[in-house]
């Protein structure tokens, strides 16, 4: 039997099936005196005994709980300030664990590798169940696994609670793994945890002045490097900004696609693309008539209809103002409705103000049918197909000093042609326009 059933400090009195998979240990310490926790002075005077039932590890696909009977003594030290303690057994388990410590230790492992979800359907399998909610304990629990001294280090932002409580995550930048979070995104606390760790010799980190103080208090001797994520994050906020002031310009080139020709009218159909060639031809084989249903992605046989894409301008008249529920849903009834005819198919994107539901009915009440992008649609936003660009032409760059990065980022930039430009818009459905 004790071959069988190794306990650590309790020896194994019998064992009993206690259904068709479960077996019951019942098991009783084996010193016959413990240690007192506080004063560590030891005591053999049993006060009372009561029983614990801790999960344990499987037994011949068995879950295995066992039944162990756990003293309570005196201690006898009168300057002791506990008068009576529970004896430990911490080689087998934790003070109120109800799983011994192998147990946690192999349940923790299975929840790390696949996570809980899947790792609590995978123990149920291996006879040592435990819910995702008890996985995740586990894990929290658990004790980081020893980091050796990082040398380049990244600092940023992290939100502990979004839109409100803000830590500083520190990332070991050779190794791919965080090594802490501060509690807070101050000088003193960043300044303090660096000189803590003298090994650091480089700090990627965005452009806080925080960040920048403390790096140069807490390790003087460090370079300071801009984050690239951060430089890519700039230059594609400049490259928007950009795209967004060129609009206007944008619309009146000549399109690509008819060079030489003379520019297209604002309603004349443009080339359409291969996507929806293909749907067209699949509509006209299945000739499906259209039905109500499935809204929520847009149907083939949608794309293969004259798509006539109007902007905010074409509706007013050419005036621009910032969009508001009340603008918007004035836009719908007086520009849109009196040319939106039965069976037309509106599509819009999902900024807040396309989403009221008096917007909705006043397109219904047209007969017509309303559908919605999916939440994000890079195919239909042409500063994605310049981002792209970019990105790609940064990448072949490979730069890897701040000077190489801020001319590859130029050069990256400046490789993106007006024509590009034109044709990114067109692909989205912005048409050319004639000056
Ligand atoms: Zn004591």
């Amino acid at each position: 039997m004790e071959a069988l059933y190794s306990l650590p400090g309790c020896r194994v009195e019998h064992v009993e099936r206690t259904g068709s998979a479960t077996l019951l240990l019942v098991v009783r310490p084996e010193g016959i005196g413990a240690r007192c926790p506080s004063c560590q002075i030891p005591s053999n005077a049993v006060h009372s005994s009561y029983v614990r039932h801790p999960a344990d590890l499987p037994t011949a696909e068995h879950v295995v709980k066992l039944q162990v009977q756990v003293r309570r003594f005196f201690c006898r030290n009168a300057r002791c300030p506990r008068r009576t303690f529970a004896e430990r057994l911490p080689q087998l388990l934790s003070p109120r664990a109800r799983r011994t410590r192998r147990l946690a230790t192999a349940q923790c492992a299975a929840a790390v590798t696949v996570g809980a979800e899947a790792g609590a359907r995978l123990l149920e399998s291996l006879a040592m169940p435990a819910s995702p909610d008890t996985l995740l304990r586990l894990m929290r629990r658990a004790p980081l696994p020893p980091h050796r001294g990082a040398r380049v280090i990244g600092v940023d932002d992290w939100a502990l609670h979004k839109g409100r409580t803000y830590g500083a995550i520190l990332v070991d930048l050779e190794a791919h793994c965080v090594i802490h979070v501060l509690p807070d995104r101050s000088t003193s606390t960043l300044t303090a945890w660096l000189r803590r760790h003298p090994d650091v010799e480089v700090i990627a980190r965005d452009r806080s002045t925080e960040y920048a103080h403390a790096a140069a208090l807490g390790a003087p001797g460090a370079p300071q490097v801009a984050d690239r994520w951060h430089l890519l994050l700039n230059g594609r906020q400049m490259a928007e900004r950009w795209l967004a002031g060129a609009h206007a310009r944008l619309r009146s080139l000549p399109s690509d696609m008819h060079v030489g020709a003379s520019p297209a009218r604002r309603h004349a159909s443009f080339p359409r693309t291969h996507a929806e060639v293909r749907a067209r031809h699949e509509s006209r084989e299945q000739h499906h008539p259209p039905s109500q249903g499935a809204e929520d992605a847009l149907p083939a046989r949608v794309q293969a209809r004259k798509f006539t894409p109007l902007t905010v301008s074409d509706l007013t008249g050419g005036q621009l103002h910032a969009t508001n529920s009340e603008r918007f849903e004035t836009l719908v009834r007086e520009g849109l409705l009196p040319i939106l005819k039965p069976h037309d198919v509106v599509v819009m994107d999902n900024i807040s103000v396309h989403h009221r539901p008096a917007v909705e009915q006043l397109i219904r009440s047209r007969k017509a049918r309303l559908l919605f992008l999916p939440s994000y649609s890079p195919e239909l936003n042409p500063i994605e197909s310049c981002w792209l660009k970019v990105k790609t032409r940064m990448r072949a760059l490979g730069a890897r000093t701040h000077l190489a990065l801020c001319e590859a980022m130029r050069e990256a930039l400046a490789s993106v042609r007006p024509q590009d430009a034109a044709a990114w818009f067109a692909h989205c459905s912005y048409p050319p326009q004639p000056p």
